[in-house]
This record gives structure tokens, sequence and C-alpha cells, in this order.
């Protein structure tokens, strides 16, 4: 869809609480970074768990779900702050990150991302065993990069070449947004 990309469909400058709802989605994709790094973090205490680690683990959970569907309803488009996020050498860059585009691509497949899934929830046996959580960390840490080549991947789709030819998963555009080409801002 056309509207899902181009700069006369951006967001309108929210006010109050929506502002913060922009903002938050705006920024959801640090956040779920961030929320994965405190996981980590959590995994890696040795002391007895107390009610106040429980209300606060229940609290990250909500926050991390909340935060991934503003991740995902922010994804459908770019918003002003987007907009003037981009960066001058986006051509430049879009040639840069082709192996995260092909990670955000890959995530849209059902399957791999069903074994992915396997993968991420089966490593939190490895919690069980001496030393385990090193491993356990790395696959969790592999969240980050995903959520990384997302993020990439929304703010420079314009210059994938996988989308460009049409090779699936994401939205296709009926009409080329508005956007610079050969790395100069036209907006
Ligand atoms: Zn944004
Ligand atoms: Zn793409």
């Amino acid at each position: 869809m056309a509207e899902a990309f181009a700069f006369s469909h951006v967001w309108e400058q929210p006010s109050g609480l929506s502002w913060l709802v922009h903002k938050w989605a705006h920024h959801s994709s640090r956040l779920l970074e961030l929320s994965v790094a405190l996981t980590i973090a959590l995994g890696f205490r040795t002391a007895a768990p107390t009610m106040v680690d429980l209300i606060a683990t229940l609290a990250l959970v909500a926050f991390v779900l909340i935060t991934f569907v503003l991740f995902r309803s922010h994804n459908r488009r770019l918003c002003e702050s987007c907009a003037s996020a981009i960066p001058l050498n986006a051509a430049e860059q879009g040639e840069r990150y082709r192996r995260r585009f092909a990670v955000a691509h890959a995530s849209t497949q059902p399957k791999l991302m069903g074994a992915y899934l396997i993968v991420l929830f089966g490593s939190n046996a490895l919690l069980l065993v001496p030393d385990g959580r090193y491993g356990w960390a790395l696959v969790q840490a592999s969240m980050i990069y995903l959520i990384s080549s997302h993020a990439t991947h929304r703010r420079l789709q314009p210059w994938c070449p996988q989308c460009a030819g049409g090779d699936g998963g994401f939205e296709q555009f009926d009409e080329a947004p508005d956007l610079p080409r050969g790395g100069r801002l036209l907006v």
C-alpha cells in the first residue's frame, strides 16, 4: 500500500497522551532492545527471587507486550521523526545493511520464524545447567539484532533490493514514495 510509506501520510503532530504514545512507538525498537538486555541481566542474577523481582518481571513483560504492539504499528509508516532521521547517504547505507535487510525479510517467513522461536524458548533449558546461561544469553541477544534489523529495514526500505524486487514479506507500494534515490534528500 502506497500510504504505508509515503510522506504525505506521516502521522500528524500529536499532543498530550497521544504524544507520549507516539514517542513510545517511535523509540519502540530501542526500548525492545533495552528490554532484552535487561532480561539477560536479570538472568545473571544469583540472589534468590523476591516478590519485588516477580512484580518487576511482570511489569517488564507487560511493557514489552505493549511496546511490541506499538513497534508493529509504527513499522507500517514513517512518522515525522523517522522522516527527518533519514540519512543523506541513505543509498550508501542501504548497500551497507543488506545483511540486516535479509534478516528482516527472513523473519517474515513463518517456518523460519517458528524454528527461531523454538530455539529462543528452548534456550531457557540452558538456565538449568551449570554455565548454560552464557549460551542462553547469546540466543536471547540475537533478538537485539533481529529488532535492529527490522528498524533499519523500515528506515531504509526504499533502498532495500528485496522490497524493490518484490521479494516478499513486506508490504509493497503501489507507487514509489517521494524519497531520495541518489543519496540526496528531496523533502
Ligand atoms: Zn518514527
Ligand atoms: Zn525489504
